[in-house]
């Protein structure tokens, strides 16, 4: 069976990886490499630290096409070329919001911290607006974190939005609550928009009014039978992240199987999941279901979490 995987990140290599050697599987992604994203406020701190694999390292029986992707009903059209599938998996992300200074890749971050001046503002506290104030406040920055809600972390339990603030002002931010920030002189952590520019013709008929791609139970793209969609492209209504884009990855590719066997497909249920908050490169929250703690466990399952994700990948 010939499966079309079109970008290369959580959900995208993940499937990549798994059907590799039951399919004849092409992943598609504008980089030579997956990026661990989660990573990036760490980079702020350790500019060093090795955030890339290599697509290669993993997919050693699949074929890896690199360059931007048109994505239609029926083929993925790349340089000129154009490739035909069995099954095709959009797995094409989310971008930054247009204006401010994006923080979605290892060079962004580079260009960050050499550009910025002694004073910074951050707009958006949502988790990644912390960790990149955290990063910016233990670089020596004098950070102006704005968020237009009344608490940071607005989507976790209250207790964790009281430990990202107090760490924050002892660290020196000056946390500023329920007012909209100029987000064009800002790092922009005000969220992302779907990645579906690419997604042209009859399946665009597929987006829903922001962009993001219409899925059904089974991560089928609404209307076909042999196309999915994982991570954050998807219109599910829950937190868009890595680990729900891995999970996704999983179930697609479970489902890509048993359309070759015409098995009844699996059934993706979303639900609340753990979620960690670095701050810094020492400190974190761990939150789930009402409850959170902060401190340097966290940090050190948000460690464990990656070398999990790393070993899933190249293991
Ligand atoms: C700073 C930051 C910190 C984060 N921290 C966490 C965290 O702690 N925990 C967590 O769970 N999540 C975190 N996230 C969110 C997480 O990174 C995303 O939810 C996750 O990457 C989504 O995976 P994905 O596969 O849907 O998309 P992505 O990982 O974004 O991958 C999409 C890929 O598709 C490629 N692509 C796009 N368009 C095309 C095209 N036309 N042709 C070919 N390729 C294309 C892109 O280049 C990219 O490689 C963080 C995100 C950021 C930015």
């Amino acid at each position: 069976m010939k499966v079309v995987v079109v970008g290369g990140g959580f959900g995208g290599a993940r499937v990549a990886k798994s059907l590799q050697g039951r399919c004849d599987v092409t992943l598609v992604d504008t980089k030579p490499c997956f990026e661990y994203t989660p990573a990036l406020p760490e980079l702020i701190v350790n500019p060093g630290k090795e955030i890339q694999i290599p697509h290669r390292e993993y997919l050693t029986e699949g074929r890896l096409v690199v360059g931007r992707a048109r994505v239609f009903h029926d083929h993925v059209r790349m340089n000129g070329e154009r490739l035909d599938f069995d099954a095709l998996v959009v797995a094409t992300g989310a971008g930054p919001k247009r204006g401010g200074m994006a923080v979605k890749c290892r060079e962004d971050v580079w260009k960050l911290v050499e550009e910025l001046g002694e004073e910074v503002a951050v707009a958006g506290g949502g988790y990644v607006g912390v960790e990149v104030a955290a990063g910016l406040a233990e670089i020596g920055k004098k950070v102006r974190l704005i968020h237009s809600r009344e608490r940071l972390l607005h989507t976790l339990p209250e207790r964790a939005s009281g430990l990202a603030e107090r760490f924050l002002r002892a660290q020196g931010v000056e946390v500023v609550l329920g007012e909209r920030a100029d987000v064009k002189r800002c790092v922009s952590c005000t969220g992302t928009v779907p990645n579906t520019a690419c997604i042209k013709g009859r399946l665009r008929k597929a987006l829903d009014e922001k962009g993001f791609v219409r899925v059904d139970g089974h991560l089928r793209v609404r209307g076909f039978e042999n196309i999915f969609a994982v991570g954050d492209v998807t219109d599910i209504r829950e937190d868009k992240s890595a680990q729900n884009a891995f999970l996704h990855a999983s179930v697609a590719s479970r489902n890509i199987l048993a359309l070759e066997r015409r098995a009844p497909p699996r059934e993706y249920r979303s639900r609340e999941r753990a979620t960690l908050v670095s701050l810094g490169s020492k400190n974190g929250i761990f939150a789930y279901r009402g409850l959170a703690f902060g401190g340097r466990i966290p940090a050190v399952m948000k460690k464990a979490v990656e070398w999990k994700v790393r070993l899933a990948l190249r293991g």
